[in-house]
Formats: structure tokens, C-alpha cells, sequence
């Protein structure tokens, strides 16, 4: 598998260092073996996440010297008017400090106790913001998505026979709006076909309830269905795009995914009056309609980085770099969740470090060597960021997949970095039997995987 050329050349650079492994240590003991907690001077390479972390183009710089700050009517807000119909096409919408503000919104308004909201997979904020209001987030994502092995194109789709038989178990009524996220984050950045998008639209429809989409990688995954799925292979990824977002009743999106920007989101919607509600809620919490929260220049930095972000050389090069990761980690054996994903891959530690028992955190163990070995900052997506106890017997309730999440930024790390994280993965798969298992020393009731607290057993 060939690296892709980076469709860009490097005009600006940001210095970055090793430091030695004592040092190393005494960072990783003072965070509480939480890499959210360490400085990131401390990190080498940081994976954490490719939320906010990628470098802006020329242009996008450009574009915020001619931000427009006034409190309303700014032109920066009409040039991102233009971008969000031209790509999304809602009838509506109001730009959000970031994705977790739109889903705030949106779940006060519409999220009762005891509703439901079903998604292929939600994300960790979706889920603790559905939480928040006695909501219940439940995940149909076919059962493909659950063995790390398979080769489903399109691993993120949702089950319709599952929706459907919970939409008729729990009743309409009880769904304030359906959800679908595109691609599935917390089930491995893997893609959603647009038949099966279709599917799930028509399913909601037919019981009356509203399709929101979880837009944050919405490019990628158009690129993906560009690539993978009949009949897709010479539309545009906007002309895919477009067709996506027509099925949907409304969207939100972490602009700092696919939108290519260190800060923003939006909530679009069609409905009238929920988009006069949504403005009420935004004025109170995140600021005026024309700029939620956001100034002038980052608004016109979206408009520009949303077009980018669709930018087919970009794409290509983007998802092969995620899959040329993906096979250096496959020659060094390490098992990871496949196909290679868009955003990321998905180290599979409960495979990795099977002596390692769920109420033990595998993912943090693997973290925290990984930092400790190497520098590289990676993320547990496992039973630290969504065990919970059962609300009706209070038993524990241990996620499938014990996952680490080794997410790219976008347009900032090279060939040689890749090939560095390889080959540390590869060091740390050999000596996998002597790694131990961590206890939780501090954890909030909700999203505890950003303060908690461990300790090696
Ligand atoms: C990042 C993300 C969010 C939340 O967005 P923030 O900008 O971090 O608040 C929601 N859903 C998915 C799928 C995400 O990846």
C-alpha cells in the first residue's frame, strides 16, 4: 500500500519533541494515567482526536482577515449562508460554538424523560446529551460493526429491521426525532451507504418521526460511498452530499471534523417553527442567530473549510492516509477494526491485551503505554467512555468493543509519523502479555472519560 502524495505543499510549521521516557513517566503519573490530562508539550504525536486539531489552508486564513464582526447581518454569516445551501440545503440554520451546542439545543427542546433517540451509534456528547434530559440513546447499528474482522463496505449502516421493531416496541411517540451518524464515530469512523440512509430515512418518515444526521464526518463518508457503493463512482462527493442531506429533516455538525476548522458547528433544520425555537435557545445560550457563539472570522474560515472538506484530491488523499496506517499496523499484527475507517483507526485492545478483564480498562492500558513508549497521545473508546449501570438493576452494562482510537488530524502529520506510531504499536504487541490492567481512582456521573482518574493495578 503506497502513501498519497499530500495534495498540498508546507508553508508554516509547528515544532514538536520527544521527551525523554523518565519524563514521559512522571507526565503519565501526574495525569492519572489519563491522557486528557497531560500538557501538550508533553505529547510527540497527538492522536487524540481530528476534532479542531487540523491545519487551515491559505485560503481559510485569508478568509478570516476579512471576517465580519458586526453583531448581526455580518457578511461572514451570508458567506456561510451560501456554503450551507449550496452543500446541506436546509431551509434553516444557525451556526453553534461546536457540535455539543447544537445537540444541546436540540435535545432540550425536543428530549422528554423516558423518550428514546435511536441512532446507528451515538457519540459520546450525543449520548450525554440525550442523558442529560432523562432521554434514553439507543444504538441499531448492524451487527457487522461488532466484529472487528468483517469487511462490511459499509460498516456503520444502521439495522432497519431493528429500527423497526423498536419504533413499533416503544412507539412513535416516544422517539422526539430518529438519528443517524455519518461516519459512525464511536463504532470505528466506519461509513453509511446512502441506500441504507434512504432506508432509515423512509423508516422514520413512515412513523412520522423527524431524521436528524450527525453530519461531523459527512465528506469522508460521501467519499466513501463515491468508492464503495454501485452507481456513486462518477457523481461529485457534493452532488453525493446533496443527495444525503435531502433525505434528512435536519442536521447538526462539529464543524471541527469535516468542516476543516479549529472551532464552529451548526444545527440546520427545515421546520419552521422548531428552527423560531431553536433561535430562542441559541439567543439564550450560545449568542445571536447570525453567529452563535462564533466571531465573523471563524464563520468565513467555514465557509471556506466546508468546501475544502469536499475537495475530492483532499479526500483521497485523506482516507488513504488513514489506510496506509491501517496496513503498516496490519504487517506489525496489531488488530484493529476493519476496513480502515476515515477519520481513524480503531486499535482493537480487547483482542490486544485479552488477559486484561473489562472492569480493568484494556483501552487505558493501552493508552497509557502507548504515551509512555512513545509519546503518541490516543484515546480509550471503551468501557471507561460508555459502561453505565443498568438504571432498572443497577448491574454494569461493558461496551462490545474495547477500542483505542488512533484519530488523525487532518492535513498535519506526514508519512514518517505514521510509520513511527507503526512501529511503537509494534514494539508494544510483543511485550502485550506483561501490560496490566487500571482502576479508577476519580470519576463524574457523566462523560468521566475526560477527568477521570487511574491507577495501575
Ligand atoms: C465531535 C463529535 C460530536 C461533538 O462535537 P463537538 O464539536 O466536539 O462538540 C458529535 N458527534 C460526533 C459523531 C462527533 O464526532
Amino acid at each position: 500500500m503506497r502513501y498519497p502524495p499530500e495534495p498540498f505543499r508546507i508553508k508554516v510549521v509547528e515544532p514538536i519533541q520527544l521527551i525523554s521516557p523518565e519524563a514521559r513517566r512522571l507526565a503519565m503519573q501526574a495525569a492519572g494515567y489519563n491522557v486528557f490530562a497531560l500538557r501538550s508539550d508533553d505529547v510527540f504525536i497527538d492522536l487524540l482526536t481530528d476534532s479542531g486539531t487540523g491545519a487551515m489552508s491559505q485560503e481559510q486564513w485569508a478568509a478570516i482577515m476579512r471576517g465580519d464582526e458586526s453583531y448581526a447581518g455580518a457578511r461572514s454569516y451570508f458567506r456561510l449562508s451560501e456554503a450551507m445551501s449550496e452543500i446541506f440545503g436546509f431551509e434553516h440554520f444557525v451556526p453553534t460554538h461546536q457540535g455539543r451546542a447544537a445537540e444541546n439545543i436540540l435535545a432540550n427542546l425536543l428530549v422528554k424523560p423516558g423518550m428514546y433517540v435511536p441512532s446507528n451509534m451515538h457519540f459520546d456528547t450525543t449520548e450525554g446529551n440525550i442523558l442529560a434530559r432523562g432521554g434514553r440513546p439507543t444504538n441499531l447499528v448492524i451487527d457487522e460493526a461488532f466484529d472487528p474482522t468483517n469487511l462490511h463496505p459499509f460498516k456503520g449502516n444502521m439495522d432497519i429491521a431493528k429500527l423497526r421493531a423498536f419504533i413499533q416496541q416503544v412507539g412513535p411517540k416516544n422517539i422526539p426525532f430518529g438519528a443517524i451518524t455519518l461516519t459512525n464515530n464511536a463504532g470505528g469512523g466506519q461509513p453509511v451507504s446512502l441506500a441504507n440512509i434512504r432506508a432509515v430515512s423512509e423508516t422514520y418518515h413512515e412513523f412520522g418521526i423527524p431524521f436528524f444526521i450527525d453530519s461531523c464526518r459527512y465528506a469522508e463518508n460521501a467519499y466513501f460511498i463515491k468508492l464503495r457503493e454501485p452507481g456513486y463512482a462518477n457523481k461529485s462527493t457534493l452532488e453525493i452530499a446533496r443527495e444525503i442531506f435531502a433525505l434528512a429533516d435536519g442536521a447538526w455538525m462539529s464543524a471541527k471534523k469535516d468542516g476543516m476548522v479549529n472551532i464552529g458547528g451548526f444545527l440546520a433544520v427545515r421546520d419552521n417553527d422548531l428552527f423560531q425555537m431553536i433561535c430562542s435557545e441559541l439567543i439564550l445560550r450560545e449568542g445571536f442567530i447570525s453567529y452563535g457563539g462564533l466571531a465573523g472570522r471563524d464563520l468565513d474560515a467555514l465557509a471556506v473549510g466546508l468546501r475544502e472538506g469536499l475537495d475530492e484530491s483532499y479526500l483521497h488523499y485523506r482516507l488513504g492516509q488513514t489506510a496506509y496506517l491501517g496496513a503498516r499496523l496490519k504487517e506489525n499484527n496489531i488488530p484493529f477494526i476493519e476496513p480502515s475507517g476515515g477519520h481513524a483507526i480503531y486499535v482493537d485492545a480487547g483482542h490486544l491485551l485479552p488477559h486484561i478483564p473489562q472492569a480493568e480498562f484494556p483501552g487505558i492500558a493501552l493508552a497509557a503505554n502507548l504515551y509512555l513508549a512513545g509519546g503518541i497521545r490516543a484515546v480509550e473508546i471503551g468501557s471507561v467512555m460508555f459502561a453505565h449501570s443498568n438504571p432498572e438493576t443497577g448491574e454494569m452494562v461493558y461496551p462490545k468493543l474495547e477500542l483505542v482510537r488512533l484519530a488523525i488530524p487532518r492535513r498535519v502529520y506526514t508519512q514518517a509519523h505514521f510509520d513511527y506510531i507503526a512501529d511503537v504499536l509494534g514494539e508494544l504487541a510483543q511485550s502485550a502479555a506483561s501490560l496490566r490492567g487500571y482502576r479508577l481512582t476519580y470519576a463524574p456521573a457523566l462523560l468521566r472519560h475526560f477527568t477521570a482518574r487511574f491507577e495501575p493495578l
